[in-house]
């Protein structure tokens, strides 16, 4: 999965950058107006320039790291540690525009935990949590560096994966649906078993993401299955 990238580094790198902008200035002040000699102004720009170069480096690493926790809270699921909706707009946009360009096949999954409303209401919502975050981390576990799982929103979660067809992209459901049935209470929570349902689509240029609408027919199919948008396509 795509890291954030490393804010604080690259502030600081600003900041150095910066950093020559104030001692040079004051060469210049010090040359029209002070009429300094070139031996004393080399002087003070090199103990000005280490001092800015620190102090600005500094400055700029604590305002990068800063600005990664704000980005950590803005794009990551509280809960689960996941990205969130945003990010996933943001990057199925990117997806999209790479498909149009290189032509590549990825597919896309969404799950929802089944009956999860009766978790809570039996168990308690702390309990609900904890299954919420088991079922993540085991499909975290089960998906590729290069898969990207988010949470969409309540108990229902999202997976991009990439230069993946739809029949590769429908075993990898099979596996994640199989793996959550086996989560067990150590992780759950609760004696489960917690079960989920998942719609997969595979993206062609141009047309509508209608991976809900596959999750919604394996709800109608009884719960617990795998359902995919174009038989003809994984046949
Ligand atoms: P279905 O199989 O049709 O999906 O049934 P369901 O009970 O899972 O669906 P429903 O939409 O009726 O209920 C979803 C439940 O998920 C209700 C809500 O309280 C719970 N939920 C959503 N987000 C969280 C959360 O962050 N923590 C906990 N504990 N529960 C959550
Ligand atoms: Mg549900
Ligand atoms: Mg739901």
């Amino acid at each position: 999965m795509k890291q954030m990238k490393k804010r604080g580094l690259q502030w600081a790198l600003i900041g150095a950058s910066l950093s020559f902008l104030g001692p040079l200035g004051e060469w210049v002040f010090l040359k029209l107006f002070a009429k300094a000699t070139t031996d004393s102004l080399l002087l003070t720009y090199f103990y000005t320039e280490v001092v800015t170069l620190i102090s600005f480096g500094i400055f700029g690493y604590l305002l990068g790291l800063h600005a990664e926790k704000i980005e950590f809270l803005a794009l990551r699921d509280k809960l689960t540690g996941l990205y969130n909706r945003h990010y996933l707009i943001e990057h199925l946009e990117h997806l999209l525009a790479q498909h149009r360009r290189h032509k590549k096949r990825s597919s896309v999954m969404m799950f929802d935990l089944d009956n999860f409303k009766k978790v809570n209401d039996y168990y308690g919502h702390m309990i609900g949590d904890m299954a919420l975050k088991a079922v993540a981390e085991c499909v975290q576990r089960i998906c590729r560096d290069s898969d990207t799982l988010t949470r969409y929103g309540g108990e229902e979660f999202i997976v991009v994966c990439h230069d993946t067809d739809i029949i590769e992209g429908s075993q990898l459901a099979e596996r994640i649906r199989e793996s959550v049935e086996y989560l067990t209470i150590e992780s759950l929570g609760f004696p489960g078993p917690q079960t989920i349902s998942i719609g997969v689509h595979e993206l062609s240029p141009g047309d509508e993401l209608t991976v809900d609408k596959a999750l919604y027919c394996a709800k109608k199919d009884g719960r617990n299955k795998v359902f995919i948008t174009d038989k003809k396509k994984a046949a």
